[in-house]
């Protein structure tokens, strides 16, 4: 899992919020509405923390790393929970290129040679950390055994090289150490090889993930010194053999040497290990903000600690591997090609208990939730897709394979993806997604308890901070790392996703284990639940909507807010270019969807033919396909949504409007000036969709 990019701006103004029962509900007739509400409030009160705890002690009892016989378990595990609610089920197998370690060794070289111990020693109060474990090399690492000077490359942010560049030192035959944080780490193995290093070790600095922030493991949560977040480098989505199609069988595979892979060693490191060879590097001091957390002073080196890095893995005998998802179905009984699908991905890095564990219990509670429903005789109108995803943490391999493969029925049929990437492992609650379903979000919020007994998960939420233009809680924009990426970025389909966050250092690590959990993550389990009542109700809720609850006035308004910072930075480089189109359109879809706002309100207060809702709910699902582009970025094929795309420079960050946003950073006036055009016809092409949506009410 990534982690989510703290990259809104927060004002702490308290403003009366709208009390719950005076929400009207987005796309229900009145009758419809009071059915829905009163099985929404049934299905809210089923998930239980007792369940959630064995099925999260169960799923976390050994480390499943994708390709392994233990995830091959879990994946039966599910299928079996799934078959036991009643559910139609589906494992579906593919083959992908996943090279896993044979060997994995660090040694300090001079001055007095060390042979780093690097797995993660057991705790005595934790049974899991004693269990078998990963090596520590990040996924899709080079193989490789190098030897060099170590150079401490801060972040390895791209701007730190720079800096390097301006002190005098270079990397090129060097092992960089680079600390985790700010960036994506596959950027960090990106630079480090663009910049010549033969091989990266990154580590956890305690100042940004250790004993700075808090206790550690097993005495408080944060990371310890033994500690390591392990992880993949890989910048692109799925099976990188198959680059844009499913790895089904016989399919044509790239050779290891067309791929776009790293081609260096690249091993995560304890702050414990780090230290063995950081407080020995000497040569150019720090600049500034540069020092760590560790107690000596930090030097950029090169040397005079020598290191060797060795990694080995099975690329030349074994490198294809089958992965797993699973998916569970309840079929619609008035739409039954229209799909709402929740997901998360099942495998993990160690026991994974919140990561992804929490994630995978959160989906077979919503899933019990609504199968237990379905039993009083009420069926969904749309079919409901219940499934967990397998190699997330490989580069969303599981979740992108599928989406390539099923990429006709989904680009049709699917209505929304809600995605649980650590649905719990804290108190705060966080949520975002396609601004079209942010207003369902928000509603589901607020019929859904905090387990504080404070209020509603929203009241809570909103206490947290609101957007400075509205009054409502902060959401987070879905920029990539999580299995939401081919639904979104490559489809254009809506999607929402939401989690309880909270101090953690164990993150990827083998501690990150059901004793962890129960110790600090969610001891009783009710955030866990409280997760898995959100996805009932927000599954719900789209399932049985007359018209599908999009708000795609709220979607026009968000746009706005980037308009300031694209001005800047045309003004600061003195374009002509304008936006004045681009303002034009994005006005006619706001107008447009406020129109179909009040349109549908006073159609649903009539009985609908469900021939008219098939072709309202048609053109409303034609909106945000009309937002992505069939050739992609000009950067990234893949990547078709224009409107939110993980900034490539750094991988964690988000980037809006990424068409126009690149052409500005290309520093390319004309290619600006025609991205805004392409844009603006986009964004009509959206409001005519809204338009449509409008005419589509009032056909019988
Ligand atoms: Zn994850």
């Amino acid at each position: 899992m990534l982690k989510r990019a703290a990259s809104l701006l927060l004002a702490t103004v308290a403003i009366a919020a709208p009390a719950a029962s005076q929400q009207p509900m987005i796309g229900y007739s009145p009758a419809n509405a009071a059915t829905e509400r009163a099985l929404e409030a049934s299905a809210i009160k089923r998930p239980s923390p007792a369940v959630a705890s064995a099925h999260s002690k169960q799923l976390s009892r050994e480390t499943h790393v994708a390709g392994t016989a233990a995830q091959a378990r879990t994946r039966d595990y599910v299928i079996a929970e799934m078959k036991k609610l009643g559910i139609e089920t589906e494992a579906r197998t593919y083959n992908v290129w996943m090279p896993h370690p044979v060997s994995v060794r660090v040694s300090r070289v001079s001055p007095e040679p060390k042979e780093l111990t690097l797995a993660e020693p057991p705790v005595a109060s934790d049974p899991a950390s004693k269990l078998w474990q990963y090596p520590t090399v990040n996924g899709y690492s080079g193989e490789g055994d190098v030897t060099g000077e170590v150079v401490y490359v801060n972040y390895g942010l791209i701007e730190d090289y720079a800096q390097l560049d301006s002190l005098g030192v270079s990397v090129k035959g060097k092992i960089a150490v680079a600390r985790y944080g700010r960036s994506f780490r596959g950027i960090k193995a990106r630079e480090a090889e663009k910049h010549g290093a033969v091989a990266l070790i990154i580590y956890s600095d305690p100042q940004d993930d250790g004993f700075v922030a808090g206790d550690v493991y097993p005495a408080g949560p944060m990371r310890n010194s033994n500690g390591v977040q392990r992880g993949s480098i890989l910048n692109s989505n799925g099976d990188p053999s198959t680059p844009g199609y499913g790895s089904t069988n016989g399919v044509t595979r790239l050779a290891p040497d067309r791929m776009t892979i790293p081609r260096i060693p690249v091993v995560p490191m304890s702050y414990g290990n780090a230290s063995e060879l950081l407080k020995h590097v000497r040569g150019v001091d720090v600049p500034r903000n540069w020092q760590g957390g560790l107690s000596f002073r930090y030097h950029v080196g090169p040397g005079p600690v020598k290191a060797r890095v060795a990694v080995k893995d099975d690329r030349a005998t074994r490198p294809l591997k089958p992965i797993y998802n699973t998916l569970g179905v309840i079929r619609g009984s008035e739409f039954p090609d229209e799909l709402v699908i929740i997901g998360g991905h099942r495998d993990g890095w160690g026991p994974g208990a919140a990561d992804n564990v929490s994630g995978t219990v959160s989906v077979l509670e919503a899933a019990r939730a609504i199968a237990e429903e379905m039993k009083t005789g009420t069926k969904p109108k749309r079919t409901i897709v219940f499934a967990t995803w397998d190699a997330e943490e490989w580069g969303l391999i599981g979740s992108t394979e599928f989406v390539e493969e099923d990429s006709l029925r989904l680009s049709r049929g699917a209505v929304a993806y809600f995605n649980q990437d650590v649905a719990a492992q804290g108190v705060r609650f966080g949520g975002g997604g396609s601004p079209s379903l942010r207003a369902t979000l928000r509603d589901i919020a607020r019929l859904v308890p905090d387990p504080n007994g404070k209020g509603s998960v929203y009241a809570e939420w909103r206490k947290a901070g609101v957007v400075p233009d509205s009054v409502e809680p902060a959401m987070g924009d879905p920029g990539g790392g999580s299995d939401f990426a081919g639904f979104y970025n490559h489809l254009g389909i809506p999607i929402a996703e939401w989690g309880f966050g909270g101090a953690g250092g164990v993150y990827h690590s083998q501690y990150d284990s059901y004793t962890w959990m129960t110790k600090f993550g969610d001891p009783g389990f009710q955030y866990h639940a409280a997760a898995a009542r959100i996805g009932a109700a927000m599954l719900l809720r789209v399932a049985n909507a007359d018209v599908l609850p999009y708000d795609y006035a709220e979607f026009a308004r968000t746009m706005r807010r980037y308009f300031p910072a694209i001005e800047r930075a045309v003004n600061d480089r003195e374009w002509s270019a304008s936006l004045t189109a681009l303002r034009g359109s994005i006005d006619r879809l706001e107008h447009e969807g406020a129109m179909f706002n009040a349109a549908r309100d006073s159609a649903l207060a009539t009985t609908l033919p469900s021939a008219t809702l098939q072709r309202t709910n048609r053109s409303l699902m034609n909106v945000e396909r009309a937002l992505i582009r069939p050739e992609g970025l000009r950067t990234r094929p893949w990547f078709r949504n224009l409107i939110y795309v993980a900034d490539e420079n750094n991988g964690y960050a988000n980037m809006p409007l990424p068409s126009i946003n690149e052409a500005i950073r290309a520093n390319d006036e004309t290619l600006t000036r025609a991205e805004i055009a392409d844009l603006a016809a986009r964004f009509d092409r959206a409001a005519q969709a809204v338009a449509e949506a409008r005419g589509a009410l009032k056909t019988r």
